[in-house]
């Protein structure tokens, strides 16, 4: 197998970066720790406009919806190029799963009304499918919708939920028929969250990092135009979304790209006579940069297997365990690099210091976030290895 790019491949790498150079996007590094967003931040307004105008915001959306239409190695080189940059990632939950859902699944109105303005930036979307008592078995869920003329009246609470405190719509699951079997009786709503009934509770996480909250639902009215696809059908949609959230290759470049800065860490603390680097810590950061190479190989497997028109299965499973085990492996060696500084959490513009910290807190929810370790594993050892269901 040749990993190097095809010619034209290479022309596209070029050309994305020779883009980054010019447009100087926000970085990481620049970031201090804290998360840099749309709204936060006039540096991202200005680059997100600068992508918008090449229609990169939604690089694998459709031209006709506004995306760039590119193909699945164009995107992968282009994520590629992104972390290399250290770029903060422009891609937000409507980019990612709401817009290709209801490019599959959606209404004409819905399209028209919702696809544009996630483009613009105007519009950000959350995700409301886990619940206290349904996560890995999502389809247990409990949040009603029942029926009441034109509307639907939905009553529930999710959890988890990612940005909904600075969300303005949410794509959720909700039970609309309680006497079919589970998978069978749920529909997906598109919900405002200015509508009256909504609620947010923050849960702040130990990284002491407002990220995601308790989301409430009291006598919540939808109009059932808002419904995605067929009422009951919202099971079989929400596969299509999590297949979205799964094969969003994670990004093996950035985790090397953080070894390679410990490793220059290293380097100058040695040159300014500071003291020696231990076996221990030299066999660890070897290990650490050949499991990133393997991560590489592992998401271009996946990306491969897309451009050829199938879908992954089992091999963005292995993905998935592969790289959040080893971002979380990377955050423990960076803390051992870093030593006492690694508690700090000011930036010191070497792309770890405050980095470090926040990475070695924060990777912990990345074995759980999107379908949990032992869930990836669950499917690997039925789907990739025939192993019979316990
Ligand atoms: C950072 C982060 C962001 C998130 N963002 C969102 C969001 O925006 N929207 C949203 O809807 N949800 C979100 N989630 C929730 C996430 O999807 C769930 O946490 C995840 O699906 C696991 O569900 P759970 O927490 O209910 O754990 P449970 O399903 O209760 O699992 C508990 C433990 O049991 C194990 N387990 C469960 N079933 C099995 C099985 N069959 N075999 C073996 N082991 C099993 C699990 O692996 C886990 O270790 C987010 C989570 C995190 C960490």
């Amino acid at each position: 197998m040749d990993f190097n790019d095809e010619v034209a491949q290479a022309a596209w790498r070029a050309e994305v970066r020779s883009f980054l150079a010019q447009a100087r996007p926000p970085t990481q590094a620049d970031s201090s720790g804290e998360e840099v967003t749309w709204r936060n931040n006039p540096r991202m307004r200005e680059w997100r406009r600068q992508l918008g105008e090449r229609g990169w915001i939604a690089p694998a959306w459709p031209k006709e919806y506004g995306g760039a239409g590119l193909g699945v190695m164009e995107q992968f080189i282009m994520n590629e190029e992104l972390a290399e940059a250290g770029v903060v990632s422009p891609y937000d939950t409507g980019v990612n799963l709401i817009g290709p859902t209801l490019i599959v699944h959606g209404s004409t109105e819905q399209r028209r009304e919702h696809l544009a303005r996630i483009l613009e930036g105007e519009v950000i979307w959350c995700q409301g499918f886990s619940e206290p008592g349904a996560g890995s078995d999502l389809a247990s869920l409990q949040a009603r919708a029942v029926r009441d003329g034109d509307d639907f009246v939905i009553n529930g609470q999710k959890i988890w939920t990612s940005h909904a405190h600075e969300s303005d719509w949410i794509f959720m699951l909700a039970r609309t028929d309680p006497d079919a079997p589970k998978h069978r009786g749920i529909s997906m709503f598109l919900v405002d969250m200015k509508t009256p009934g909504v609620s947010v509770r923050p849960l702040v996480n130990m990284a002491n990092r407002h990220g995601f909250n308790e989301t409430f639902f009291e006598d919540v009215r939808v109009p059932s135009r808002n419904v995605v696809g067929e009422v009951n059908r919202g099971w079989y949609i929400s596969t299509t979304t999590l297949d979205f959230e799964r094969s969003a290759v994670g990004s093996a470049v950035s985790q090397r790209k953080t070894v390679e800065a410990c490793l220059h860490r290293l380097r100058e603390r040695t040159q300014a006579g500071g003291t020696g680097v231990s076996a221990a810590l030299r066999g660890e950061l070897a290990d650490r940069w050949i499991e990133a190479s393997v991560a590489r190989l592992l998401s271009s497997r996946v990306a491969s297997l897309q451009a050829r028109g199938l879908v992954p299965n089992y091999e963005a499973s292995i993905v998935k365990v592969y790289s959040s085990e080893l971002g979380q492996r990377i955050a423990q060696t960076t803390m051992k690099v870093m030593g006492i500084h690694g508690l700090s959490w000011a930036g010191d513009g070497s792309g770890i210091g405050g980095y470090a910290v926040a990475s070695y807190l924060g990777n912990v929810g990345s074995t759980i976030a999107g379908g949990t370790g032992e869930i990836q594993r669950n499917i690997i050892a039925t789907r990739g290895l025939g192993l019979p269901r316990a």
